[in-house]
């Protein structure tokens, strides 16, 4: 199978930058508890919101007389500012591969399920932003969350603004793999070490444990 593509485009959290803790994420949802005046929120709301399950998340509205949309937008603005402090304190570092992307000569963008503004910050915080031409994360809105991948709108968004189809998109998770295939581009999972014993259940075309090993594979 050729390497070439006319684009790669790039998860952001576990391929550039370490995953946030999901005490930093507990944290933005307990304050985002506090600015709606619930100052003791159930702990499983709380575990709700810090993993964004929607779903679940909605009993603030039966159980705590709290709009979803309006606790949700609170919900993203903590998020944002924690991470962004969790980056600035070094908890949330660059990966060391991340220079491999100056050996890849493609087109590069990258699609995050992270908040828009989280991923904006990390890629101008590190020095990213000569690489990509686009970088997208989610809107801090409960539409934005429902988009998240597997759904394709920000990967498809990315492609068209890339102007091509000829893309491998670059991932740690299952999701990520998945919404490769649904947008009709190939896929390449990055196995790191948080990702060991990580099943699949749907074939990716390319499988490494580093963006070295990738930008080797993907070399003209
Ligand atoms: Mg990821």
């Amino acid at each position: 199978m050729t390497g070439t593509y006319d684009a790669v485009v790039f998860d952001n959290d576990g391929v550039l930058v370490e995953l946030t803790e999901m005490d930093v994420l507990r944290r933005a949802a307990r304050a985002a508890f506090e600015d709606h005046g619930v100052a003791d929120p159930p702990e499983p709301l709380v575990e709700h919101a810090a993993n964004g399950n929607l779903d679940d998340l909605a009993r603030v509205e039966d159980d705590l007389d709290l709009a979803l949309a309006d606790y949700w937008a609170s919900r993203e603005d903590h998020a944002v500012a924690h991470q962004t402090d969790a980056i600035e304190s070094g908890e949330k570092p660059l990966y060391d591969d991340v220079t491999a992307l100056a050996d890849l000569s493609h087109r590069k963008a990258v699609v995050s399920n992270n908040q828009h503004g989280t991923v904006q910050f990390i890629v101008d915080h590190y020095g990213l932003g000569d690489h990509f031409e686009h970088v997208a994360g989610r809107d801090p809105t409960l539409a934005g969350a429902r988009r998240r991948k597997p759904e394709t709108h920000y990967l498809d968004a990315a492609l068209d603004e890339l102007g091509t189809r000829d893309a491998v998109y670059v991932g740690d998770s299952p999701k990520d793999v998945e919404v490769a295939h649904r947008a009709g581009v190939d896929s390449a999972f990055l196995r790191r070490s948080h990702r060991t014993d990580t099943v699949l259940d749907r074939e990716p075309t390319y499988e490494v444990e580093t963006l070295t090993a990738l930008a080797e594979r993907l070399a003209d």
